[in-house]
């Protein structure tokens, strides 16, 4: 679907919201992802990071708001968790090929891409955290997206290998041009190159562009050293305190334009 009012977004969230069971998980959140983006969730857990990408995919039904994608929008889509028996043998080539076959040319070269020419004959087992995220990344490149929807790819990764996925990502990002829509496992660290940081909590508590890494000596001894900035630390200030148990997600007041601070390194 296209909308008139913006022609250019490729996924756009008009107000929505999601309920399951009766508890509402998004309350009105409006988002809108233009091309070649990166723009990173974070929030706590249980705030619906996982819930919104489903929606924007169209895969978690609306009780309130719309969302529109670009006509024939090419998505890549790599969820929180896998689907996939690691007891069952399957190689990375085999992988590569489900749902859809791919020629050995198209699987050569999304392998390429992410930087594991070689492991094709590998079991998916046998890989290594690192690996499989690359894997996964490979086999959402295939579609030749113009955007990636990645739900906590870092997850489980050490920091030098979540270093190295996010300099991936934008290699890909600036090589493909596709826009980058990632869940952040951690609520305080997302990649420096991130255009839009969006804080969700039920609702978007605060967005904004994060202007690179903290200095705090506490976040330059783990981020700071050997990652070439990759990592970078975005440090934002609630105006309001999420650990209040009688908060409920859509009671805030937020003030987008302070919601947030910056540092740099
Ligand atoms: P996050 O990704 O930020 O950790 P989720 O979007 O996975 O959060 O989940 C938000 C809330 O919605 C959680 O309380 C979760 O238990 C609930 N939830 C998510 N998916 C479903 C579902 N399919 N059915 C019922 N509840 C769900
Ligand atoms: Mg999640």
């Amino acid at each position: 679907m296209t909308t008139a009012s913006a022609p250019q977004a490729l996924i756009r969230a008009d107000h929505i919201c999601v309920r399951f069971s009766g508890a509402e998980v998004l309350h009105d959140v409006s988002v809108t992802i233009q091309p070649a983006e990166i723009v990173t969730i974070v929030g706590p857990n249980g705030s619906g990071k996982s819930t919104l990408l489903r929606a924007l995919l169209g895969i978690v039904p609306l009780t309130k708001g719309r969302v529109s994608r670009a006509a024939d929008l090419r998505l890549g889509y790599v969820p929180q968790k896998l689907a996939l028996d690691r007891s069952l043998p399957m190689t990375v080539r085999r992988f590569l090929s489900l749902p859809r076959r791919v020629s050995d040319d198209r699987a050569k070269a999304a392998l390429q891409r992410v930087g594991l020419e070689g492991v094709d004959r590998l079991e998916m087992a046998a890989l290594s955290g690192g690996q499989l995220q690359r894997v996964l990344l490979a086999r959402a490149l295939l579609t030749d997206p113009q955007i990636l929807l990645l739900d906590e790819p870092t997850q489980g990764l050490d920091q030098p290998g979540e270093a190295a996925f996010y300099r991936l990502i934008e290699e890909v990002r600036s090589d493909t041009g596709a826009a980058i829509l990632m869940v952040s496992h951690d609520l305080h660290v997302v990649m420096a190159a991130s255009d839009r940081v969006i804080c969700l909590n039920g609702h978007v508590c605060c967005e904004g562009t994060p202007a690179v890494v903290s200095s705090a000596p506490e976040y330059r001894a783990l981020f700071g050293l050997g990652t070439q900035g990759a990592l970078a630390l975005y440090r934002h200030v609630h105006d309001h305190d999420h650990s209040q148990p009688q908060d409920h997600a859509h009671d805030h007041t937020c003030h987008p334009s302070h919601g947030h601070q910056h540092d740099h390194v």
